[in-house]
């Protein structure tokens, strides 16, 4: 307790001298991190293997390598981002030029979860190092061997008053929200970010909530059905399935459906083999907690299982298992899956779908296969959600030009790309009125006045 509160009573005071916010500074600091991943790709590699059993291939294309590609884009444009922004001014300030301001906000607390514990605990590091804060990371504590490496690292290349991990669980995460910190940033589950805004409202601190969700993928019946099979089967086993914004069940067109199992079939021997527990490329289910709750979860179910369903203690893996006829009250419906679990729930009507799907939590992520665009503006308008990718699954995150967010139960403020270093800054306006002459008009002794004033603001 009393580290946290020195810890974040220096870091105080380091932002205070104002070093932070001189842009060289930033810049050099985002090649310190981008050399902290470089230098130790191996080593993050292995932890990644340890805590999850990544394969490399995973761990550099959705971990490492997105964040590296997230420094090169912040460290392309950052000057720019940091220039006051000179904004138009109303009539009614005739003589004045208005200007947007970007300002660090001051200690940032970092909050992350264990399913990408690179990247989300480096990719808002990033936003919050580029707009000039200070940062304490709270890593997760069910990947000790990641949170332990991004401690050292971290620990040996930044001074602890501008950059520092706290290694901990929920209590040591209450803490540090006990703590008056300038801004907190958190990922993780719906029940957690209540706490978090809770916690944020006791001192009035900004907070982005990154959280999760039932993320719906829908099919519809012009859909090219084998590739569709092969990009949702992609979305969904990737990390086996713990990601947050993985399709989490199928809304499918009834007369395409029995096509679309046999192709999610062939995909799935396409892309991990017959035996996908046996692939040592694939992701582990983080613990024997989440083992038993994904377990417990096939076990429950009243749906017909089509695919898959073993599963093996001893690895902690489980098969891409495809449910079919469940219901909307199944108990595959009830919590957000976060494993390799796919139910299958047949419509009619789009206009019915999309009722039922706006009558739950809005989601993180909503997917769609159709080659129709009135079916896709039509579901682009009529549902909310965080975002959304037509033809494909997850890959709308990895754009650094759409910021990355949910809405309401799915999350609050978003990131990457320009929107990381948005999420991090204040934006002060400023009014820069002139002094070479004075319109009377606002004045409550000006001729005239009310009349003129009248005519211009209506
Ligand atoms: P979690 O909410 O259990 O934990 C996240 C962090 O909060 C961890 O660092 C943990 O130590 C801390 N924490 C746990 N209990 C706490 C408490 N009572 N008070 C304060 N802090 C506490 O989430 P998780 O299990 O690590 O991650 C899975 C969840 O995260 C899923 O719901 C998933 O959808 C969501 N997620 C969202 C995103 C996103 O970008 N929107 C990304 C990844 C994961």
């Amino acid at each position: 307790m009393e580290h946290i509160s020195n810890l974040i009573k220096k870091q105080k005071q380091f932002f205070a001298t104002g070093r932070t916010k001189s842009v060289d500074f930033r810049i050099h600091n985002l090649e310190i991190l981008k050399s902290i991943i470089t230098d130790n790709e191996q080593s993050l590699m292995e932890a990644l293997k340890k805590d999850l059993n990544k394969s490399e291939f995973e761990a550099y294309t959705t971990e490492i390598g997105f964040v590296l590609s997230e420094i090169s884009f912040t460290l392309k444009n950052i000057r720019r981002w940091c220039k006051p922004k000179r904004v138009k001014t109303a009539l009614t300030h005739f003589g004045s030029k208005s200007y947007v301001y970007k300002e660090p906000y001051g200690v940032a607390l970092i909050i992350s979860p264990w399913n990408y514990p690179i990247n989300l605990a480096l990719a808002p590091l990033i936003g919050a190092i580029a707009a000039g804060n200070c940062a304490i990371l709270k890593p997760s504590e069910l990947t000790p061997a990641t949170s332990k490496l991004l401690h050292e690292l971290i620990s040996e290349y930044f001074p602890s008053e501008y950059i520092a991990v706290i290694e901990g669980d929920a209590e040591t995460s209450k803490m540090l929200l006990n703590e008056d910190v300038d801004y907190i940033f958190f990922t993780g589950s719906i029940q957690v970010g209540k706490i978090v805004m809770e916690a944020a409202a006791k001192h009035l601190t900004p907070v982005t909530l990154e959280l999760g969700g039932k993320s719906p993928c829908i099919v519809h019946q012009d859909a090219k059905i084998p590739l569709a099979a092969k990009r949702i089967v992609w979305g969904k086993l990737l990390n086996a399935g713990q990601t947050c914004v993985a399709p989490d069940y199928l809304l499918v067109h009834e007369s395409i459906k029995e096509s679309l199992i046999k192709e999610i079939k062939l995909a799935m021997i396409d892309l991990y083999g017959k035996n996908v527990i046996t692939n040592s490329n694939y992701t582990k289910i983080i613990n024997e907690k989440h083992f038993k709750r994904l377990n417990k979860m096939m076990d429950s179910t009243k749906g017909v299982v089509r695919l898959g369903g073993a599963c093996d203690i001893s690895t902690q893996k489980i098969e891409l298992t495809l449910v079919d006829e469940i219901t909307w009250n199944d108990s595959t419906m009830e919590e957000e899956i976060f494993g390799p679990i796919l139910p299958i729930i047949t419509y009619k009507e789009l206009d019915q779908l999309i009722k039922e799907v706006s009558s739950r939590p809005k989601p993180l992520a909503l997917y769609l296969f159709t080659e129709n665009n009135k079916v896709s503006s039509k579901i682009i308008e009529e549902i909310s959600f965080g975002s959304c990718c037509v033809n494909d699954t997850v890959y709308q995150i990895a754009n650094p030009y759409l910021p990355f967010g949910g809405v309401g139960p799915s999350g609050t403020g978003a990131y990457h790309g320009k929107k990381s270093f948005d999420e991090f800054s204040h934006e002060k306006s400023v009014l820069k009125q002139t002094t070479l002459f004075d319109i009377p008009l606002r004045y409550p002794n000006g001729k005239n006045g009310l009349k003129l004033i009248k005519k211009i603001m209506k």
